[in-house]
């Protein structure tokens, strides 16, 4: 967390103050840092901004039961906390590596007397992603909003330093894990019920270090495009979002070179990466009601640059 600011948006005799977006956070250059994979957004340099202090709710998710990959940091994190204070209970999953990270999460949703369900496990088993969604379903009592969230992505100068289980570990996290838990979730969803993606610019501007990564991005975005067209008729939307260069672990354990990390997000006409919390009100609201003539869209999220 990188601001404590007193947040004024319930007091309505202040009005809210101007903020200049390329001052608001951090810009680089950044210390140098890396991370074993899957990497942990607490011991990041600076720490991450997932809304923990800022995000106020006002109950528009409230008695939604939501299921969210990748739940432990970055953009799951910050649309489980944001979700946990508009009113909804969460279950979060996540690589048993990362507890440090889910516990806190836990801990700020059951801070807003939510239900949290914690539920580690490695989303390339095909057995643990119908696991995953049973136990999700019993722990919040059922289920209407599911975040395919989690991805790998790892940095590989050519195409000739991909190992096949390199470009496994990716297709199975990114492509076929959606493909696996939409599968599990689809006979709970009732009319109402929604599905978000985490896409990337990637799907459209891929870098070529990115190879792998890239392609499954493109998958997502057709996997948006596709099912809601196949469960428009049902009541259920689905939806993306596309961020661009985001400050979370996945860029310091692999995801990103040092030197990309160094000037990350400086390319950008905002001049510095986004961070989590500035995407929890598109999660919010592409969950929430009153955007139930929106399906079929990726919001892009990106500082200014590539394309949605
Ligand atoms: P992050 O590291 O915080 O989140 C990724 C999560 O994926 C991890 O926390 C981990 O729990 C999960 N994960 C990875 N492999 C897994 C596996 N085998 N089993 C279970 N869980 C696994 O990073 P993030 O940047 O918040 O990533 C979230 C989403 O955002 C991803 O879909 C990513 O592609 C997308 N994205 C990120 C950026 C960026 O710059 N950070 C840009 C565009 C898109
Ligand atoms: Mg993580």
């Amino acid at each position: 967390m990188m601001k404590k600011k007193e947040n004024k948006a319930g007091d309505k005799s202040v009005s809210a103050e101007l903020e200049d977006p390329t001052k608001k956070y951090p810009k680089p250059p950044f210390k140098k840092q890396k991370q074993p994979w899957p990497g942990l957004a607490c011991k990041m340099d600076p720490m991450p901004d997932h809304g923990e202090i800022s995000y106020v709710g006002s109950g528009r998710l409230t008695g939604r039961k939501a299921l969210i990959t990748g739940g432990d940091s970055g953009m799951g994190r910050a649309a489980a906390i944001a979700y946990a204070r508009e009113g909804a209970d969460v279950a979060i999953n996540y690589l048993p590596a990362e507890e440090p990270d889910a516990k806190q999460v836990i801990e700020l949703i059951k801070k807003e007397g939510r239900k949290a369900v914690a539920i580690p496990g490695d989303l390339r088993e095909e057995a643990f992603c119908t696991r995953l969604v049973e136990k999700a379903v019993k722990g919040l009592g059922g289920l209407d909003i599911l975040i395919n969230n989690a991805a790998h992505q790892q940095t590989r100068p050519s195409i000739l330093d991909i190992s096949a289980e390199d470009f496994d570990s990716t297709m199975k996290t990114n492509v076929y894990a959606p493909f696996w838990i939409t599968k599990a979730a689809l006979p709970h969803l009732k009319p109402g019920s929604v599905i978000i993606v985490t896409t990337s610019v990637q799907a459209t501007d891929p870098s070529p270090e990115l190879f792998d990564y890239a392609q499954t991005k493109a998958a997502n975005t057709s996997y948006v495009r596709s099912l809601a067209k196949q469960l428009g008729p049902k009541g259920i939307r689905v939806n993306g979002v596309a961020p661009g260069p985001i400050w979370t672990p996945l860029q310091v354990s692999g995801g990103a070179t040092m030197e990309k990390l160094k000037n990350f997000g400086g390319h950008t006409p905002l001049g510095r990466p986004g961070q989590p919390a500035e995407l929890c009100s598109i999660y919010v609201q592409l969950a929430a009601s009153d955007s139930s003539y929106t399906t079929g869209q990726v919001y892009g999220v990106a500082g200014g640059d590539g394309q949605p």
